[in-house]
């Protein structure tokens, strides 16, 4: 086959007011910046990204790979119509100018919201189809986090979405997505099911490291055996998007109409069962210093401030916990990362050893979410570029502009910070040898991040802690005023009925 690779990524995040533009499509961040034609193949080479993993599978089967574009920003508030359209017209042109293709691959995410669509990668699909028509064969991958429609699911021929959380497994999604288009060229994938979960679930939930996903993957492994059945994908959903189809869903392709139905029903079953078995472990960082200083922990305790995680959309810069660690007295913490742009040139400007005074992040526009106003003395500076060595992000070359380490001038605590330039969420070690520190001679690392963080972080701590300071990814979700979901939608395992105002469905 001779396969277009295109990419639109983005997870929009519908309660942050930080616009998603153009440029940060451009920005390199933790993944490259938007690569055209065969900088795909060339820069993506050997790294945890689905559209690599597509690439190498297809080139080890003899298929012909024809790379478009690959693209994905920082996750943020709504990606802007100028944007969407830009982006699109480049996709199509590219698919286009790809000349006679036999399939179309797309590395998308699955939760990206624009100014005018609710439901972007729906309106991904539309417009391939409208250009291509509904015989081209399309595959596409998805993040874990996707928020599915029926129209999305609807316009493609195959998917595979990521299944696990921190997520490893994106390079193999995309090596699935082949084989998944392989079985749809042999025809054995004729018919799909698709449902909607009727309970959102927080990110600080998803962890595929805990039950109840543990045994809900175990049970989705099994059902895929089934006779007539090619594939059950689950998306846990992204509920920080106020849009009708927020949420988890499940979607079932095979070969034998009945099995699809009865095995999408079956699956729907155990993840209804699953409900009460999600456990919400959300502390107050007075209850998180309390807890891990009764732990008396040889190693670090992790303190994960999941509500700013920039991975989510959030600004990264609130100050909730830095105050209360300040107020509590913590020793031996270090926060990572808080984005302060100022805060990084002021440092620089004063070198290690100064001591200045600053009003420190808390720049996102959001009145409660004020900055910390202290006096910091310069530990340590950095460029902001390094390579990330965890398994999640391993290669990834980060640039995230001019960092600092600075310490807060108290008398009772000891209390650090890292300052960044661009938005980072911390989920590699990398970060703390970039700032010449060792992570195990903290007694607490705090994270700005939800769960990625876990996948480098669980070898160096028996102890994670997830802390809901403030911050603009909410995961109480029943204290959300959702104003597009659908209706009869419950907000959190188990949380309170979501009803729509009259005149929504
Ligand atoms: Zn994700």
């Amino acid at each position: 086959m001779r396969i277009a690779v295109a990419s639109f990524q983005h997870e929009t995040n519908t309660f942050s007011p930080r616009p998603t533009e153009y440029a940060d499509y451009q920005q390199e961040d933790s993944w490259p910046g938007l690569l055209l034609g065969e900088e795909v193949c060339d820069v993506l080479a050997g790294l945890n990204i689905a559209s690599e993993g597509f690439i190498q599978a297809a080139r080890q089967q003899g298929h012909c790979i024809v790379p478009v574009n690959w693209c994905s920003a920082e996750p943020g508030g709504k990606v802007t119509d100028s944007t969407f359209e830009k982006i699109m017209q480049l996709v199509l042109n590219g698919i286009r100018q790809a000349g006679p293709i036999d399939a179309l691959f797309l590395d998308l995410h699955g939760a990206m919201v624009s100014d005018s669509y609710d439901d972007g990668e729906g309106e991904v699909l539309r417009r391939v189809r409208a250009v291509f028509g509904p015989q081209l064969p399309v595959v596409a991958s998805l993040d874990f986090h996707a928020n599915l429609s029926a129209a999305f699911v609807e316009q493609v021929d195959a998917m595979a979405i990521y299944r696990t959380y921190p997520h490893l497994d994106m390079a193999d999604t995309g090596a699935r997505s082949l084989a998944l288009l392989e079985q749809l060229q042999a025809e054995q994938i004729s018919h799909k099911a698709f449902i909607q979960i009727p309970y959102l679930i927080p990110l600080s939930s998803q962890h595929t490291g805990s039950e109840p996903n543990v045994a809900l993957f175990s049970a989705l492994a099994e059902l895929e055996a089934t006779p007539g059945i090619s594939n059950i994908e689950f998306a846990m959903g992204f509920p920080a998007a106020d849009i009708p189809d927020s949420g988890a869903s499940i979607t079932v392709f095979g070969s034998d109409r009945e099995q699809v139905e009865v095995v999408c029903q079956q699956f729907y079953a155990r993840v209804l069962a699953a409900e009460t078995h999600y456990s919400d472990n959300l502390m107050s960082t007075s209850q998180a210093l309390k807890t891990a200083h009764n732990l008396h922990s040889h190693k670090p305790v992790v303190l994960a401030d999941v509500q700013d995680n920039s991975g989510a959309g959030a600004s990264s810069d609130t100050t909730g916990m830095l105050a209360d660690l300040v107020a509590g007295g913590a020793q031996k913490a270090v926060i990572a990362v808080l984005t302060d742009p100022a805060a990084a040139v002021a440092a620089h400007r004063a070198g290690v050893g100064a001591v200045i005074d600053l009003a420190l992040g808390g720049q996102s526009g959001v009145a409660e979410l004020g900055p910390y106003n202290g006096r910091f003395e310069v530990l340590a500076l950095g460029d902001g570029n390094f390579t990330c060595v965890g398994e999640m992000y391993a290669g990834c070359e980060v640039k995230i502009g001019p960092m600092a380490l600075l310490k807060v001038v108290a008398d009772n605590c000891d209390v650090q910070v890292m300052i960044s330039t661009e938005r980072y969420a911390c989920t590699d070690l990398a970060v703390y040898s970039h700032l010449g520190i060792d992570p195990l001679e903290y007694a607490l690392l705090v994270v700005k991040s939800t769960v990625h963080f876990r996948a480098a972080f669980e070898p160096i701590s028996d102890h994670i802690l997830s802390v809901a300071a403030p911050g603009l990814h909410p995961c109480q979700l029943g204290e959300l005023n959702y104003q597009k979901l659908r209706s009869h939608v419950r907000l959190g395992p188990c949380g309170p009925l979501h009803i729509a105002a009259t005149g929504q469905q």
